[in-house]
């Protein structure tokens, strides 16, 4: 008890101290940190997951603050609108090239990338296995989607030096594979079973 009260200040003191980095990453461009939460998300994130309800299921905001973010993002000319080619219902958000520029230029200067790469990178594998043994079983709690990239997902294939997704029944390209999806599932390494996140 004593030591998940212990890791709970540090995550929530970590959290406390990323919000004020977002904070500051936006001023300079008249951001809100939601914004700059919506612009980070969508730097990261897969061709599948960059819509407004993956956003606003990841970000965990309403979807009404997911469309007055975009509405600020796009009079701003940082994100843009695409139609779905297969399905016109559904739109994607994708950055401009200022956005892109503007997530480079901010997190160039973000003060957590800097004190990451201070660290050894035997203690970030480490760190990052553990946390995401966490989450997984955070969101399992919650029944939330878990928002992975590939390499931890149950989905993944790769064979004869190909990628592949047998969810969604496509070839990835290598860069894909690191990006946040909305369908991920986690393949639980410690436990060598895995399970299906409600996705509605
Ligand atoms: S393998 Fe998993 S994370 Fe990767 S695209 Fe497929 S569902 Fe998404």
């Amino acid at each position: 008890m004593k030591n998940s009260q212990h890791l709970l200040g540090l995550i929530e003191r970590i959290g406390n101290l990323l919000r004020l980095e977002e904070r500051e990453l936006g001023k300079a461009d008249g951001l809100q940190p939601v914004h700059v939460q919506v612009l980070e998300y969508l730097s990261l994130c897969n061709r599948f997951s960059n819509t407004p309800l993956s956003l606003s299921r990841y970000l965990g905001i309403s979807k009404g603050t997911v469309s007055q973010s975009v509405i600020v993002l796009e009079n701003k000319g940082l994100i843009k609108k695409v139609q779905d080619n297969n399905d016109r219902r559904i739109v994607h958000l994708v950055l401009s090239e200022t956005g892109k520029n503007v997530v480079k230029n901010a997190f160039a200067n973000e003060r957590w990338s800097n004190t990451c790469e201070r660290l050894p990178a035997q203690q970030r594998e480490r760190m990052a296995e553990d946390l995401a043994q966490l989450l997984l079983e955070l969101t399992r709690q919650h029944s939330m989607q878990s928002f992975g990239v590939c390499r931890t997902c149950k989905y993944f294939t790769y064979e004869n030096s190909n990628y592949s997704c047998a969810l969604l029944q496509i070839p990835l390209k290598a860069s894909e594979t690191a990006k946040l999806c909305h369908e991920h599932c986690f393949f639980d390494s410690k436990t060598g079973s895995d399970e299906s996140l409600s996705v509605p």
